[in-house]
C-alpha cells in the first residue's frame, strides 16, 4: 500500500439518546473530518492534526468534555486529556484539571514542556498557568453543561462523554489524543482511563486508538493499547483487535466504544453502548458521520 494515503477518525463520546436528533454533532464531526482531510492533504503530521482536531471538538461545547464538560459530585469540573506521539513513542497527559478550556494542550504542553508524562491536580493547574494557557474565569457561564446534569442522563449506569481523534499521516505516523470531563457525577478526584496512556490513547507504529466509555473498564483491560499488540504481536486486522478489545469491556459488565486507525490507513470505529457519535475520512476518501 502506497504511504501516501492517509486517514483520521474522530469521536464525541459513547452514549448516543436513542430518539435524539445529533445531526448538529453528525454536521460538526464532517466539517472536522474535512478540515483534517485538508491538512493532511497539505502535509500536515498526525500529532497536530489530532490535537487540532481535539481543540475544535473541546471547544464546540457539543460533547461532554471541554466547553461541554459536566461537574462532578461537587459541581467542580475536573477535566482529563491525553495524547500520544505514534513515531516517537512520545506521550502527554493531565488529570483532574481545573480551570483552563483547553485540556489537551495541556497534555501537549506537558509532552513537549516538562520531563514527565503526566501530570495531576494541583501540579498540572500550576503547569497550565505557567504556560500561560487560556483560563475559565467562571465556570457557570463558560461550561454549556452548567446546571443542566439531570438533562443530560444518557441511560447507561455511569454516562459517559468523551472526545478524541486518530491519524495516519502521508508519512505513515500514527497519532491519538483524547479528552474528557469524565462520567457524570464521578467522584471528586477520580481520574478514568482518558488520561492513562495505553487504556483511553495509545499509538505506535501500528495503530492509534482512542476510546470512551465507562474507563474504569477500559483501564482493566487497557483496551487501548491492547489493540496495537494484538495487531503487532499477534497479526491481527486492525477491526478484528478493535472488536476483541470491545469484547473484554463487555465481558467485564462495561459500555463503551473506540476509534481506531492503522499504519495501513485502516479505520475501526466499534462500540458496545447505546451509540457512539463518530466521524472518520476513510483510506479511499470516503467520509462517514454518525451518532449510532
Ligand atoms: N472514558 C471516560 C471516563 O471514564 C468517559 C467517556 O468516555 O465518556 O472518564
Amino acid at each position: 500500500m502506497s504511504n501516501k494515503c492517509f486517514s483520521l477518525a474522530l469521536h464525541g463520546g459513547a452514549g448516543a439518546k436513542p430518539g435524539h436528533d445529533y445531526a448538529a454533532e453528525i454536521a460538526h464531526m464532517r466539517g472536522l473530518v474535512e478540515a483534517g482531510r485538508d491538512r493532511l492533504a497539505a502535509g500536515a503530521a498526525a500529532l497536530d492534526v489530532a490535537v487540532e482536531t481535539v481543540v475544535a471538538l473541546e471547544a464546540s461545547g457539543l460533547y461532554i468534555a471541554g466547553r461541554g464538560a459536566s461537574p462532578n459530585a461537587d459541581g467542580a469540573y475536573e477535566l482529563d486529556a491525553s495524547l500520544m506521539c505514534g513515531a516517537t513513542a512520545r506521550a502527554g497527559s493531565v488529570a483532574a484539571l481545573q480551570g483552563f478550556k483547553s485540556p489537551i494542550l495541556a497534555a501537549r504542553a506537558v509532552m513537549e514542556r516538562t520531563p514527565h508524562v503526566m501530570l495531576a491536580g494541583q501540579g498540572a493547574i500550576d503547569f497550565a498557568r505557567e504556560q500561560g494557557l487560556e483560563t475559565v474565569d467562571d465556570p457557570e457561564r463558560w461550561f454549556t453543561r452548567a446546571g443542566a446534569f439531570e438533562d443530560n442522563h444518557p441511560p447507561e449506569a455511569l454516562p459517559t462523554g468523551t472526545v478524541g481523534c486518530v491519524v495516519r499521516d502521508a508519512e505513515g505516523r500514527l497519532a491519538a489524543a483524547t479528552s474528557t470531563a469524565g462520567v457524570f457525577g464521578k467522584m471528586p478526584g477520580r481520574v478514568g482511563d482518558s488520561p492513562i496512556i495505553g487504556a483511553g490513547a495509545w499509538a505506535d507504529g501500528h495503530a492509534a486508538v482512542s476510546c470512551t466509555g465507562q474507563g474504569e473498564y477500559f483501564i482493566r483491560t487497557a483496551v487501548a493499547a491492547q489493540i496495537a499488540h494484538r495487531a503487532r504481536f499477534g497479526g491481527e486486522r486492525l477491526e478484528d483487535a478493535a472488536r476483541a478489545a470491545i469484547a473484554g469491556v463487555a465481558a467485564l459488565g462495561g459500555h463503551g466504544g473506540l476509534i481506531a486507525v492503522d499504519r495501513d490507513g485502516e479505520v475501526a470505529m466499534p462500540f458496545f453502548s447505546s451509540g457512539l457519535k463518530r466521524a472518520a475520512l476513510l483510506r479511499d476518501g470516503t467520509i462517514l458521520s454518525q451518532a449510532f
